[in-house]
């Protein structure tokens, strides 16, 4: 790395309909690669079973979530089927300064919000491998009641008309695959031109 200076981490964004098994995927890349952070959103929405606080989410009632929106402790913010989900500004940014490569798993519209903000952000759109896939996990998902899973559905298939807004699609019908392919993709990412102008152009001009 030039000037022994830590070069700012990755920022990654994830999304894809629930279903697609996005979690899973993740947890293996966390796994295969160590330089990875996952970014834990503060929501509104209750835990459900399994879930810790400060581990899959901060969880705040509304008061608390609207007085960190106030003061402008969000990187973007959504309501995603009537809870509020924030990324936490600080926390991501400190990542990001100590060279971390970090992810957030956030919904479509955050992402393009991410996106329109920072346009180095590396977006990936996870997909299950069929539709019928989709179906089938989110069925199998028994925290969800009947009508908040024929909601999701919907919302699945309107994420999918979204992804063509992505920087890469990624297939999940092996996770262990679709774990290296976001690990490879990152690395792409990190040897593209347009992300070295400034080393290069140390290279040419010298200097600092
Ligand atoms: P779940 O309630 O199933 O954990 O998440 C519901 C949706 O909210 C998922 O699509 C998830 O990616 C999205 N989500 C989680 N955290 C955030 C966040 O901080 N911002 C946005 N925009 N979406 C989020």
């Amino acid at each position: 790395m030039e000037n022994n200076k830590v070069q700012k981490g990755q920022l990654i964004v994830v999304s894809g309909p629930s279903g697609a098994g996005k979690g899973t995927v993740l947890a293996r890349a966390f796994g295969k690669y160590p330089n990875l952070r996952y970014s834990v959103s503060v929501t509104t929405r209750a835990p459900r079973e399994k879930e810790v606080d400060g581990v899959d989410y901060y969880f705040k009632n509304i008061d608390e979530y609207m007085k960190m929106l106030h003061d402008n402790e969000f990187l973007e913010h959504q309501c995603v089927y009537g809870n509020y989900y924030g990324t936490p500004r600080k926390k991501v940014e400190e990542a990001l300064e100590k060279g971390f490569d970090v992810v957030l798993e956030i919904d479509v519209k955050g992402a393009l919000e991410i996106k329109s903000k920072f346009s180095e952000a590396v977006m990936i759109f996870v997909t299950p491998g069929s539709r019928a896939t989709i179906e089938e996990r989110l069925k199998k998902r028994s925290t969800e009641k009947e009508e908040e899973l024929m909601v999701r559905m919907g919302s699945a298939i309107e994420e999918l008309k979204q992804a063509e807004k992505y920087d890469y699609i990624v297939v999940n019908e092996d996770a262990e695959k679709c774990a290296e392919d976001i690990g490879a993709i990152i690395r792409a990412e990190k040897c593209s031109a347009a992300k070295n102008k400034v080393f290069l152009n140390k290279l040419i001009y010298g200097g600092n």
